[in-house]
């Protein structure tokens, strides 16, 4: 019995991936290393609270000290400042963040206090007051030594609070994937140059530039299309080669006679894992790695069968020569509002545009050279083969 397609693909794109290295891995300073991906676990090299420290404004005091006489106020403690001592019969004045006094069993808020010139009265009931209140106890967040952020970890906004709040100076991430960009097709011009009827305006550089653009683990270093003759891609492609982790081709992957970019990889090197997928759009895609261990993908001509496979596929591969091992924009599901009955015995990518409500719905689109309907689009669902209806199907955001 033949795989069901959706692991069809998964088997070509794994091949791929196992051979497939991660790039050198570099020494970046703390303040530049955003958006790059951790070639080693980050790990707390100390607590977090590195001390007991006070999670409100408010008064540091013991709990037997609460019942009687007001307290004398005998210093403060602000966030920054280090510790003092609490004595019997005495309360501290405390801030977010501030360091607890050893001898404290509880911070009780400023709301509930009277400060009547260097005293201090506490106006809740002992009962009220639970040791240890308003306290964040040291090590509660983590403890020195604990992985915080995994090897392959995309260093994003949020990420970086680890890596300011434990990391060395110096932090150990891959470098960025150097990309470059091979646009086949004797119809070429570039973007904003006037053209012949015959001739059409290269958007498929633009789209994947842009892209790759949004992956701060990526660098694109170069971008340029090419004429449909072997010697002048093989040439191109040599070159590309010479100076990067990945190139992605687009246009002249199918079996038409301009179709040379299969026969211009193996001339430069390459071996070819997978050709052709059983999707649509984006069935004639090809995976390749070049003689140094590069990645090569040979996408389709058509607009729209090379923004999804980019996203879909493409990705995926160069996640592996980045050593992004995270998962990030896990695809969701989502509903179609305007379901019809087409069915395919491949697996199919509709456009999508989405509500509101997070539902979606289908763009009326001529196929896959239709870059109207690309543009305005939202994302894409994956619809299994023979399969057809309102969903829920995978979601992916552009
Ligand atoms: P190909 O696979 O090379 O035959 O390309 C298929 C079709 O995609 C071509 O006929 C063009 O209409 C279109 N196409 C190819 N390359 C581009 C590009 N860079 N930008 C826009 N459309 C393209
Ligand atoms: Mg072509």
């Amino acid at each position: 019995m033949s795989l069901p397609l959706i692991d069809q693909i998964t088997t070509s794109l794994s091949r791929l991936i196992d051979v497939l290295d991660p790039v050198a891995i570099e020494s970046v300073p703390i303040n530049d290393c955003a958006g790059q991906v951790l070639a080693e676990p980050l790990l707390a090299d100390r607590d977090s609270p590195p001390m007991d420290v006070s999670a409100m404004d408010g008064f540091a005091i013991r709990l037997a000290d609460v019942q009687g006489e007001p307290l004398k106020i005998i210093g403060t403690a602000a966030a920054g400042s280090s510790p003092i001592e609490l004595h019997p019969r005495t309360a501290i004045r405390i801030f977010t963040g501030g360091p607890v006094p050893s001898a404290a069993e509880a911070v009780v808020r400023s709301e509930d206090t009277d400060i009547q010139s260097d005293h201090v009265s506490i106006r809740v009931q002992p009962t009220e007051l639970r040791f240890g209140q308003n306290i964040r106890r040291r090590g509660e967040n983590t403890r020195t030594g604990h992985e915080l952020l995994g090897k392959g970890t995309l260093l994003s906004a949020v990420a970086m609070s680890a890596v300011a709040t434990f990391g060395a100076s110096q932090v150990s991430v891959y470098s960025r994937v150097r990309v470059s960009i091979l646009n086949t097709g004797d119809e070429l011009v570039p973007p904003g140059q006037p053209a012949e009827p015959w001739q059409i305006r290269d958007s498929n550089g633009l789209v994947l530039e842009t892209m790759l653009r949004k992956e701060t683990w990526i660098e694109v270093i170069n971008r340029q299309s090419v004429g449909d003759q072997l010697p002048t891609l093989v040439s191109a492609l040599n070159a590309q080669l010479a100076v990067s982790d990945t190139v992605l081709l687009t246009g002249g992957v199918s079996m038409g006679d301009y179709d040379y970019v299969p026969e211009a990889i193996l001339q430069c090197g390459g071996r070819i894992v997978f050709h052709k997928l059983p999707i649509r759009p984006g069935r004639p895609i090809l995976g390749a790695i070049g003689p140094k261990g590069q990645l090569i993908v040979g996408l389709p001509g058509n607009p729209v069968s090379v923004a999804i496979t980019a996203h879909r596929y493409a990705m995926a591969l160069m996640k592996k020569r980045g050593g992004v091992t995270q998962e990030r924009h896990l695809p969701f599901t989502i509903e179609i509002k305007n379901p019809d009955a087409k069915l395919l015995d491949l697996i199919r990518y509709r456009l999508v545009k989405l509500d509101n409500h997070g539902q979606g719905e289908l763009i009326d689109s001529r196929g896959s050279g239709d870059l109207v309907s690309l543009a305005l689009s939202d994302g894409f669902i994956e619809v299994p083969a023979g399969q057809h209806g309102a969903g829920p199907w995978k979601y992916y955001s552009w």
